[in-house]
């Protein structure tokens, strides 16, 4: 007897018409069919059943905050950061933990159950962490919310971040954060990076900076990030956010930076919504995407996870909380457009990020957290496509939001009445794959 059976499951792996069969919030059996009863049945009719999406870098102590206290006119990250510097000031923790609270609402539609938010400390009150500490507390029945200390002015720039980034971890923060590009020189960018993996050493905690998120190729942080984690023994716990620069990198340099970095063990957290926003804005014609090299980190073995970054704030008026948007936008900044390529941005949404968040029971084995979502699409790549609806999201054995199927009602002579959009795929699509 199961509590709950979900049946007819795609699986992202290619597994066809399996069975999945949860008893006390666990996956106790997983299979072509189960010979079982259970308190209640899912039929999912060949739709894909995934574990659930997974943000590895978010702020969700600006989320939602679009328009206070006025709109980014150019649009461009240092305005985005003047902007944060007007609002901080005026907010509240209440303020701040409804805002992430309603984004949390949106977040579970979505099928979205584990989040990497990073949280501003440069507020010497630390307003944000109080914030997201009793949003984490709050939403921790049904979303993974792990919280980066991050120096959004700067560990040497703004006077007192070092001290409020240490309290910030006093507090309960999880991960060190840091931000190098945005120091005063390269070399306090490269001082900034040393101190950081050093504190994180001393306390046992991982890292994830804000890297090199620039055009300048000369933004070589990630080489230094790369160092300081192998001279702390550091490995596997250390992820660099953004990365861009190496978009305009000389090759040469880059084909001795991808070993360093799959050395170190560095995850890469690229962030393809707000980055082919805010890159580029110094080109004229030709204008560069400003994307890290998906496909050549990824290559060479390195974690990649895509980040949603932002969410209406003042850095990225778009987003719905949905990273298949996000998956979406990176299959055509990085043209990664095969159908090996969109499995593997499928993980990067997915596994990949569970990977650096470092989730324990998250997956689609026996034994793992019956957390699922199931997508009115039947495969990882028409889940892309299709941006796919999410018709049931299942925390423990338990349906925590549904959504009817998304189907049109055509009124034309001679046509089908209903159109669904997710039947849409070529047979010889499915048949080669
Ligand atoms: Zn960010």
């Amino acid at each position: 007897m199961f509590d709950l059976i979900i049946r007819n499951a795609n699986l992202p792996d290619g597994r066809m018409g399996i069975d999945i069969g949860v008893r006390a919030g666990a996956i106790a059996e997983i299979a072509p069919t189960i010979a079982a009863e259970a308190g209640e049945e899912i039929d999912a009719s060949g739709c894909l059943v995934s574990p659930p999406f997974v943000d590895p870098h978010f702020h969700m102590d600006a989320t939602l905050s679009l328009g206070l206290p006025r709109m980014n006119v150019s649009g461009t990250l240092l305005e985005g950061i003047a902007l944060w510097g007007e609002l901080r000031p005026t907010l509240t923790t209440e303020a701040v933990v409804e805002r992430a609270l309603r984004y949390c609402d949106l977040a579970v539609s979505q099928g979205l159950l584990a989040i990497r938010s990073h949280v501003d400390v440069s507020d010497p009150e630390l307003v944000t962490v109080k914030g997201l500490l009793e949003v984490k507390e709050k939403v921790a029945s049904y979303i993974d919310l792990q919280l980066v200390a991050f120096p959004q002015d700067g560990y040497y720039r703004a006077p007192g971040a070092a001290e409020a980034l240490e309290r910030a971890l006093d507090m309960g923060v999880d991960v060190v954060g840091g931000i190098p590009h945005f120091e005063r020189t390269m070399d306090d960018g490269a001082r900034s990076t040393a101190a950081l993996c050093r504190i994180a050493a001393e306390r046992g905690l991982p890292v994830d900076f804000h890297c090199d998120e620039t055009d300048d190729p000369n933004s070589r942080h990630i080489e230094t990030l790369a160092a300081e984690t192998i001279r702390h023994g550091l490995q596997g716990r250390v992820a660099g956010s953004h990365l861009t620069s190496m978009h305009s990198m000389d090759n040469y340099y880059v084909s001795k930076l991808i070993p360093l970095m799959a050395e170190a063990q560095i995850s890469a957290i690229p962030n393809p919504l707000i980055n082919i926003m805010l890159q580029g804005r110094h080109d004229t014609y030709p204008k560069r995407r400003g994307m890290t090299r998906v496909p050549e980190l990824m290559a060479a073995g390195i974690t990649v996870g895509f980040g949603h970054d932002c969410v209406m704030d003042p850095w990225y008026s778009m987003g719905s909380g949905d990273m298949l948007e996000v998956a979406h936008m990176a299959l055509h900044v990085t043209q990664m457009g095969s159908i090996e390529n969109k499995r593997a941005l499928f993980d990067a949404v997915t596994v990949n990020s569970a990977k650096i968040l470092g989730l324990e029971g998250y997956g689609l084995e026996k034994g793992c957290n019956a957390d699922f979502v199931i997508l009115q699409a039947r495969d990882p790549q028409e889940a892309i496509r299709l941006k796919a609806n999410r018709l049931f999201v299942i925390k423990r054995g338990k349906v925590i939001a549904d959504t009817a199927p998304r189907v049109a009602r055509l009124h034309l002579e001679g046509r089908p009445e209903i159109v669904d959009g997710a039947s849409y795929a070529p047979i010889a699509q499915i048949d080669n794959q």
